[in-house]
């Protein structure tokens, strides 16, 4: 795949659905976000004939996201669908990690290889809040399963929200004795959720600042990234002596598009060359009627319009990230 700025696509995030058991402050207004309808929703057997086209044009890794992924029922069936396609090097879940510990053992099953889990707080109120009803003993669970089963790298992803400095220590000693990376995630603006104002988010150089007053038997080294800690726009640290890392994704203050090795798709067949943007390319038809060929050309198309040195900040686009699948 070759993009005009000639760098490598070859990382699909695949959205699975829209519909979601939290409402997260910095993700959804408290009413949540009207769903798309069932039947606008691709099935499994499309987005399987979609990433194997989307192979064929370089694609070698593929994130399953949502939306929450978990409340899709049957999702290790998508798993296998992708594990079978040739040229998929490797597959990730993004999750809340609730729902876990019933399914980590036939996702491993299927063929999933690690997971992502979303967790913003070690505090179980201040968890509470943030996903607006959710439960750090459940997310935490979901973690332990994730160990369990090996879906490993586990990583966690923590949106830097006000109050995070205060955790930073706590988060640092989960990475000690445990092989979890931690990342710290920039939020962002997108879908008309994110900081209304810049002193209600907490920037890289913030953490980073309350990091290197911490002595965790050393100071804070950088880690080089090798895959597959590092298929994304993340940069790594640890301490010495940890099992874990400590991560940033610092997307709106690196602003990270020339790094940028990744394609979207929506649960209801729309791809996205960029999070930033409300372009949109409709491969539903093409793909529902199993036309290989329009579907190359549509990837193709999408990736035309995919630019890699944006220098403004993003703006508010027609989806938001539980849309988008972040
Ligand atoms: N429900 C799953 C979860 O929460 O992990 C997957 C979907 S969620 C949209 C994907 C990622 O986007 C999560 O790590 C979440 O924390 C992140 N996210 C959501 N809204 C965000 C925002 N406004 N800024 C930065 N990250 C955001
Ligand atoms: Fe749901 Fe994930 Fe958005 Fe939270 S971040 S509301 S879990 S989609």
């Amino acid at each position: 795949m070759n993009p005009p700025a000639g760098q490598v696509v070859d990382y699909l995030r695949l959205s699975v659905t829209d519909r979601c058991n939290y409402r997260c402050v910095y993700c959804m207004p408290p009413e949540g976000i009207p769903s798309i309808p069932h039947e606008d929703i691709f099935s499994y057997e499309d987005m399987g004939f979609f990433v194997g086209a989307s192979a064929e044009m370089g694609i070698t890794k593929v994130r399953v996201t949502g939306g929450e992924p978990l409340v899709r029922k049957g999702l290790a069936d998508l798993i296998s669908l992708i594990r079978a396609v040739p040229g998929i090097q490797g597959i990730s879940l993004t999750t809340n990690g609730v729902l876990l510990p019933r399914f980590a053992e036939g996702l491993k099953a299927a063929g999933l290889d690690r997971v992502n889990i979303s967790l913003d707080s070690l505090d179980p109120e201040r968890y509470r809040f943030l996903t607006r009803g959710g439960s750090l003993e459940a997310a935490l669970a979901g973690i332990e399963a994730a160990l369990h089963h090996s879906l490993a790298p586990v990583k966690l992803n923590v949106v830097m929200m006000p109050d995070i400095l205060s955790e930073i220590a706590d988060f640092v000693a989960l990475t000690r004795d445990r092989p979890l990376h931690v990342r710290f995630i920039e939020w962002m603006p997108v879908g008309g959720c994110g900081p209304r104002s810049a002193g209600e988010s907490v920037t890289k150089a913030e953490v980073m600042k309350v990091l290197h007053g911490l002595n965790n038997r050393g100071s804070l080294a950088p880690e080089p990234v090798d895959p597959p800690l590092g298929w994304g726009p993340a940069h790594y640290f640890r301490f010495p002596g940890h099992q874990g890392t400590l991560g940033f994704i610092g997307s709106v203050s690196d602003h990270f598009c020339r790094e940028c090795n990744r394609l979207r798709l929506t649960a209801d067949g729309r791809l996205k060359n960029c999070l930033f943007s409300s372009a949109e390319v409709d491969v539903k038809g093409a793909v529902q009627a199993r036309d290989r060929d329009a579907v190359l050309a549509l990837i193709g198309e999408s990736l035309e319009g995919k630019t890699f040195d944006k220098n403004v900040l993003p703006g508010r686009t027609n989806r938001g990230m539980s849309q988008v699948g972040g």
